[in-house]
């Protein structure tokens, strides 16, 4: 169908940063290491790992994957995490979500090392993130989001953004991101009341819910960027994000596509974040 409103191309924009990256790791001597640790049998998991794998070999950085089975002990895992930390040849560390629930995925995140921990996950970098430090690592999806964003070329500062959804990994530091950009903030969430009416004020809406098409075309504003984090299976079985893309077509908006849009950010950001690591740990500017 015709889709006459701006749309952001995450995929296009993803595959630069991916090119840039492998230009600069084709200089290097050594290649950056990230190890993926995964737990069990998750279908979705799976594939995520697998892409991870594929886009790290393409732009030659070494993916090292361990695999445990769905009955792992913790213990084991946390000293596999401490051997990653002591191992110099590895950058970046990363455990694949959601893990089995006997274990504590936070316990695990916190012991990877904050410079190794390239999903930026960990309290350490959290923190970081809130006090606006350049030292934080930052997680890779909303920090995919602010690039798209502004690849808009939208001015930031005073603009209202409504996020929807504070999960840890996606908008609670997106709030944070969207703040340092001299935001305004607003985080709403499944007990958040008049939703429509919040995302009517909107200059910038993140939707991270996981909600098929919840945002309608006419909660949204003229003009307004629209970042569409969500992956839903639809109804009719096609992927298709948190906002109603189709209702926003000939609309003066800017929007992000499912799929084509966060996705490919997200696996550009985290090998961003492997290369930024593996600089940071050998002294290279
Ligand atoms: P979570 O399930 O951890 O969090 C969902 C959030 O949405 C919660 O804060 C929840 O509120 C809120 N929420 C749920 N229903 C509503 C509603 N009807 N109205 C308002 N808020 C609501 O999900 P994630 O943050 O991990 O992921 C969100 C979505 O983004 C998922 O579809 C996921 O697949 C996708 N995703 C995509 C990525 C990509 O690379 N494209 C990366 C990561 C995630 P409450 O806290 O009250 O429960």
């Amino acid at each position: 169908m015709t889709h006459s409103c701006s749309i952001i191309d995450g995929k296009k924009i993803a595959q630069e940063i991916r090119a840039s990256l492998k230009k600069q790791i084709s200089d290097m001597a050594a290649r950056p290491v990230l190890a993926v640790i995964s737990v069990g049998d998750d279908e979705a998991s799976r594939i995520y790992v697998r892409n991870k794998e594929k886009a790290a070999a393409e732009i030659g950085m070494e993916c090292r994957s361990l695999h445990f089975s769905n009955t792992v002990a913790e213990k084991e895992l946390l000293e596999v995490i401490e051997a990653l930390n002591k191992n110099e040849s590895v950058n970046g560390i990363i455990i694949q979500q959601p893990l089995p629930c006997h274990l504590k995925t936070a316990c695990l995140v916190e012991a990877v090392m904050p410079c190794k921990d390239v999903d930026g996950f960990g309290p350490v970098n959290l923190g970081l993130l809130q006090m606006n430090s350049p030292e934080a690592v930052i997680a890779a999806t909303p920090k995919g989001v602010l690039r798209l964003i502004k690849s808009t070329q939208v001015e930031l500062a005073g603009k209202h953004a409504v996020i929807i959804g504070r999960s840890n990994i996606v908008g609670k530091p997106m709030a944070s991101l969207l703040l340092n950009q001299d935001c305004t903030v607003t985080v709403a969430h499944s007990k958040t009341i008049d939703l429509p009416a919040l995302v009517r004020q909107a200059d910038i809406v993140v939707a991270a819910c996981g909600c098929e098409k919840l945002v309608k075309g006419d909660w949204v504003k003229d003009g307004a960027v629209l970042i569409d984090v969500g992956i839903n299976r639809g109804s009719d079985g096609r992927l298709c994000g948190d906002i109603d893309f189709e209702a926003l077509a000939g609309r003066d908006v800017w929007i992000t596509p499912v799929p084509g849009g966060v996705g490919p950010m997200t696996v550009a950001m985290l090998l961003e974040n492997t290369w930024r690591a593996y600089k940071n740990q050998k002294n290279i500017l």
